[in-house]
């Protein structure tokens, strides 16, 4: 599988987003609490699967964002905005009736391959000027197979951020802007003075006290942690820049994990030689849709650590159950 239409794709559609946030901003709000969107997440994911239409024919797609959506929920003017911008990216005219059946191209075919497209993860983020991630990962037998993620905050390339992507089950980086690249290895360290540690910005959703004890039970509570928005996390530890990202809901959260947010970075984390499990450490599982039906949070590291915080999750879930000795 070539993934080069793919990496131009997540190129042009960070360079429309860097647009949006420097020329117009303006968000909507999703229905059913389902977060902030903007109109940059509604090009980025056209361009992506426009890319896709062509040069993976026959493939499905299971995307964040829609074309109804696109239409009930964007004013008329700000769609004009966005139409305009995908064809300044691509050097050609494109209509709105084509943006439209770009955001839904490839939802109802049935295919061996699915192409999972987060065209913002981290929009609060990306509202806020801080990380966020373009990603797009592959599917195959409920299997995260490959990916490519750009994330235009991570700290490379002179501070134009990174892309990431799978090559021949290798993980490999380069810049944005840039046709270079290397390959990518997850980090050597386990020693626990010097484990780094990432996790999510958003207390809405993530369980701070929970990983925090869980980390404590795993021996792992010396380790520094980063706050970060997106999968930005797993491109870290797929590049060797972290050694743990550990991803537990707060007790409140009834929501499901939701695919397009795990695809691409458990394929990039792969690739690089480490792990991306469920709490238990049993195979992450996409072979329920749009939601990881049957998944309770994630583990993903170095694999050097891994069987240690599987064991400090287990810990913190007995104590919970109130069946701690
Ligand atoms: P992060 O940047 O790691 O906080 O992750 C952001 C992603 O988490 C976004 O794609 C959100 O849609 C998603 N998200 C928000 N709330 C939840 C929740 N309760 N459970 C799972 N994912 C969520
Ligand atoms: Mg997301």
């Amino acid at each position: 599988m070539n993934l080069e239409p793919i990496k131009t794709a997540a190129r042009q559609a960070a360079a429309l987003c860097s647009t949006v946030q420097k020329r117009h901003f303006v968000t909507s709000q999703k229905a059913d609490n389902d977060g902030p969107v903007t109109i940059a997440d509604y090009g980025a994911q056209a361009l992506i699967a426009n890319a896709i239409k062509s040069h993976f024919p026959g493939d499905a797609v299971l995307a964040e964002e829609s074309g109804e959506q696109f239409v009930g929920l964007v004013p008329p003017e700000q769609r004009a905005k966005v139409v305009a911008l995908i064809g300044e990216v691509l050097g050609h005219r494109v209509s709105e009736s084509d943006v439209v059946s770009w955001l839904d191209y490839g939802k109802d075919i049935q295919a061996d391959r699915t192409w999972v497209i987060d065209p913002i993860d981290g929009t609060k983020g990306f509202i806020a000027m801080r990380h966020y991630a373009i990603a797009i990962g592959v599917l195959r037998g409920g299997q995260a197979v490959g990916g490519v993620m750009a994330c235009p905050g991570y700290p490379a390339y002179n501070g134009g951020g990174a892309l990431l992507w799978t090559e021949n089950d290798t993980c490999m980086i380069g810049p944005i802007s840039g046709f270079s690249g290397r390959q990518v290895r997850v980090s050597a360290i386990q020693d626990v003075q010097r484990v780094r540690v990432l996790e999510s910005v958003e207390k809405s959703h993530a369980g701070f006290e929970r990983m925090l004890r869980a980390r404590m039970l795993a021996g792992l509570d010396a380790a520094p942690v980063e706050r970060l928005d997106s999968m930005e996390k797993y491109a870290r530890i797929a590049a060797g820049d972290a050694e743990l990202y550990l991803r537990l809901p707060n007790l409140k959260s009834t929501r499901a994990h939701s695919t397009w947010d795990h695809a691409a970075g458990a394929a990039l984390v792969r690739a690089a030689g480490g792990l991306a499990t469920d709490i238990d450490g049993s195979p992450l599982d996409f072979s329920s849709g749009r939601t990881m039906a049957r998944t309770r949070g994630m583990i993903v590291s170095n694999g050097r650590i891994h069987a240690q915080m599987i064991e400090g999750v287990r810990a913190l879930l007995e104590e919970e159950a109130g069946t701690a000795s």
